[in-house]
């Protein structure tokens, strides 16, 4: 097991100057250098595309593929501390680079297990936590005996899933069967359909020391699987929620030795309970509200966890909806158009962000708006007016 603890105290916090390495070039990646460059350090950024989000801001784009010893090998020369973008780099490049001798947050340890479903579920149930009702499939046969009661339910691929790929909803024992044959999968979760009111995210960061703040929770609404809407307005959450969801995260990334930002995903049903969902181990989208509109963003977190300073103020300034900017808005009746940017920015307090992907495809995360308010009316009210001029569904 390999944590950013193996690295001599002695050398944090690194001073600005120092080189921050980041594993993938996407718009987490992006907003990473941003944050980092802000506080004085570099970063170099690995990542096999030729032109990528982060490669294209970073002060180094090492090209090599994530498990490419020669890159990774770069990468810990110039790095004390690595950090990551995506859970599905390979658990043996962070191990290499704390073989190296380079601060890895979060550990291979955490990464390995919160990649893997199968081991993500039986994690956070064994630390307590609730989770929807599942059984591992390892083959066709596990389908064949799993209880009756994860139907209906969801089968998830173990690896590489998001944005709900690799997902299929299953009503029957043998649609999972089917399901199982044409994912053509190593390992999956059946998991029960859960009678879910509403979804809500918890960021927390926490430190080498083991200080964790948290977020406030967002509420977020998906389409087709992706991520479309976060809200957030501290008061508008029911009273205790946030207090059980900062509880869980910190739990969970307590057990997990964590350090760095992390991401607890989690169900509210219909009978007010709680179940955690997944972990990502690293900035979520849902978080991307946090750099308009919170003292510290979830960005700035993950620069301080791991150069080791101390932790920013996680409060929320004024309540905020982000909406997520699909390729798709840049289509109409299947002819690319540029969307009204200008309408958007006519709004008051709307923060446009966009990643420099050169290429919008339908479903691809190409931006994000942040609009903030002094209520929550009034966000909701600003964003349906950025929304209405990109030609964006919004019903708050
Ligand atoms: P992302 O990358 O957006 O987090 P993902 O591919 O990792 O997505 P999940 O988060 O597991 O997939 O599921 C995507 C969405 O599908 C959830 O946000 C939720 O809306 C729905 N969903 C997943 N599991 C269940 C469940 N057991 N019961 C009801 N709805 C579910
Ligand atoms: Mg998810």
């Amino acid at each position: 097991m390999t944590s950013g603890k193996d690295q001599s105290a002695s050398s944090f916090p690194l001073p600005p100057g120092s080189w921050l390495g980041m594993l993938g070039g996407g718009q987490l990646g992006r907003m990473f250098c941003h944050a980092a460059q802000r506080l004085g350090y570099r970063v170099a950024v690995l990542d096999p595309a030729q032109d990528s989000p982060a490669g294209a801001v970073a002060d180094l784009h090492i090209r090599a593929a994530y498990d490419d010893a020669e890159g990774i090998r770069q990468l810990a020369q110039r790095c004390p501390a690595v950090t990551t973008e995506f859970e599905n780099v390979p658990a043996s490049t962070l191990e290499q680079l704390a073989a190296e001798g380079v601060a890895v947050s979060p550990g291979a340890f955490a990464v390995a297990i919160v990649q893997d479903r199968t081991k993500e579920k039986a994690f956070i149930r064994s630390a307590g936590v609730p989770v929807a009702p599942y059984a591992p499939v390892f083959e066709k046969n596990d389908i064949a005996i799993a209880s009756q009661s994860l139907f209906p339910g969801i089968l998830k691929a173990a690896r590489l899933g998001y944005d709900g790929k690799g997902q299929v909803r299953v009503a029957t024992r043998e649609e999972a069967m089917q399901a199982w044959d044409d994912l053509k999968t190593e390992a999956c979760v059946l998991e029960a359909f859960a009678p879910l009111d509403y979804e809500i995210s918890v960021v927390i960061a926490r430190g080498r020391d083991g200080q964790a703040v948290t977020y406030d929770a967002a509420r977020n609404e998906h389409r087709d699987g992706i991520l479309a809407v976060s809200t957030v307005d501290p008061d508008a959450l029911e009273p205790g929620l946030q207090e059980r969801a900062s509880r869980l995260a910190k739990e969970l990334a307590r057990e997990l030795d964590y350090c760095g930002v992390m991401c607890v995903e989690c169900f509210v049903l219909t009978d007010g309970s709680l179940l955690v969902n997944e972990i990502a181990p690293r900035p979520h989208n849902s978080g991307h509200h946090t750099i308009d509109s919170c003292g510290s963003s979830q960005f700035d977190q993950q620069v301080r966890t791991m150069a080791g300073l101390p932790l920013g103020c996680t409060q929320t300034l004024r309540p905020s909806v982000m909406l997520n900017l699909l390729g798709d808005l840049w289509f109409e009746n299947g002819v690319q158009r540029e969307p009204d940017w200008a309408g958007v920015l006519r709004v008051p307090q709307a923060h446009l962000h966009l990643y420099g992907k050169t290429e919008p495809r339908l479903g691809r995360k190409m931006g994000h708006i942040t609009i903030t308010g002094d209520t929550l009316a009034q966000a909701q009210e600003r964003a349906a007016q950025a929304a209405g001029a990109l030609g964006l569904v919004y019903q708050p």
